[in-house]
């Protein structure tokens, strides 16, 4: 049962006694039983346990690289990741609902959206001030400009930038005090010291988009997953450039430079391409926001909902989760989102 069912529609069910909902988990039946399901604190204690679906996943499938990884997190039980998640909230900037207009009409565009994900929805969001347009920040393509393979997409896209059309964000910046076991299991964390973790989202890669393959009609065989994160090699050249914008903030930047003393768990190889390119391919991590699954569509030929989120071909029928999001939302925050919505 996901973030909106139980958030959403649960409370509206207690003010109407004569409406049903059949739920439906994943495995287990008995999540009043289990502590981690019901106090949020423990949430994260049910990564890579019983209550983890761990999806394998293949994250980098290229000719010259592979990497396939397991455990994928996605919460098994009631409320699925939806208590995993950080709650890290930006509204996307307007290009964004603009491009969801294209799959789901009026209601998805940023002026459909504005009501519920402004003030006026099922949760109230409290924002500190809407802003018409996300400030890209920060904005790379002064150095992209100096890169033959960046100029040359730019130039078959018609002159628009493929990473930011109509004033998207290139990337999100995270700030992560200590270590955020969910995206950085590979990495010991450090005996003494206080750390800081910086994190460089790439919000629009250019590589195609991944895939989900269902392997059997059985719902508890695990389906395959290819994310396949850095397919176009551009992705690699903007995150290589996005990492040494912030890298140069951090070192040289006042307010940073006195704070920052050394690189864990190494130096990373700034002035080397190819080293960082390596870095990238090995480091590079999901934000674990699957979302536009299934986009609105006008008939069960192109995919699954309509605008309405009305399953094509049933009465009743709805789909309430991320999964019908024409496309991720800038910031990627499809479970904030997903609470306004
Ligand atoms: C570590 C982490 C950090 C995150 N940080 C943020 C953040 O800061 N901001 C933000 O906005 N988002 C964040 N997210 C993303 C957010 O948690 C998800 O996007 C959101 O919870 C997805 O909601 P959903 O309703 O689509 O799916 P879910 O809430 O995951 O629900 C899917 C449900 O389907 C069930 N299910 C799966 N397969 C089957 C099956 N075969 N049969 C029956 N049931 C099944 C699952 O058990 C689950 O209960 C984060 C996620 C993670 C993991």
């Amino acid at each position: 049962m996901s973030t909106r069912s139980v958030n959403i529609v649960v409370p509206e069910m207690a003010e109407n006694s004569k409406v049903s909902v059949p739920v439906n988990e994943a495995d287990r039946g008995d999540p009043e039983e289990i502590d981690e399901v019901l106090i949020p604190a423990r949430a994260f204690e049910c990564r890579n346990c019983p209550n983890d679906l761990k999806y394998k996943s293949t994250f980098i499938d290229r000719p010259d690289y592979t990497r396939v990884e397991k455990p994928n997190t996605q919460r098994k039980v009631l409320c699925g990741s939806s208590d995993l998640g950080y709650f890290i909230w930006v509204r996307s900037s307007k290009g964004t609902f603009y491009d969801w207009e294209t799959f789901g009409g009026a209601g998805w565009n940023w002026d459909g959206t504005m009501e519920n994900l402004g003030t006026g929805g099922h949760l109230q969001i409290t924002h500190a001030e809407l802003v018409p347009e996300l400030v890209a920040f920060p904005r790379i393509a002064d150095r992209l400009n100096d890169i033959k393979e960046y100029v040359q997409t730019k130039k078959d896209n018609g002159g628009k930038d493929p990473f930011g059309p109509a004033g998207k964000p290139y990337f999100e910046v995270d700030f992560v005090p200590l270590f955020p076991d969910a995206f950085q299991w590979h990495f010991p964390v450090p005996n003494e010291g206080n750390w800081l973790t910086v994190i460089a989202d790439l919000m629009r890669p250019v590589s195609k988009p991944g895939f989900v393959t269902l392997q059997s009609a059985d719902p508890l065989v695990d389906p395959y997953i290819n994310i396949t994160f850095l397919e176009n090699n551009l992705d690699e050249v903007a995150l290589r450039e996005g990492i040494r914008f912030i890298d140069d903030m951090l070192m040289t930047g006042d307010g940073f430079k006195d704070s920052i003393s050394e690189d864990d768990p190494w130096p990373i190889p700034r002035n080397l391409n190819e080293e960082m390119g390596k870095l990238i391919l090995e480091w590079s991590q999901t934000g674990f926001n699957p979302c536009g699954m299934y986009r609105p569509s006008r008939n069960i030929k192109e995919d699954v909902v309509d605008e309405q989120s009305k399953v094509h071909g049933f009465k009743n029928l709805r789909d309430i989760d991320a999964s019908v999001f024409p496309d991720i939302p800038d910031c990627k925050n499809p479970e904030c989102c997903l609470h306004g919505w």
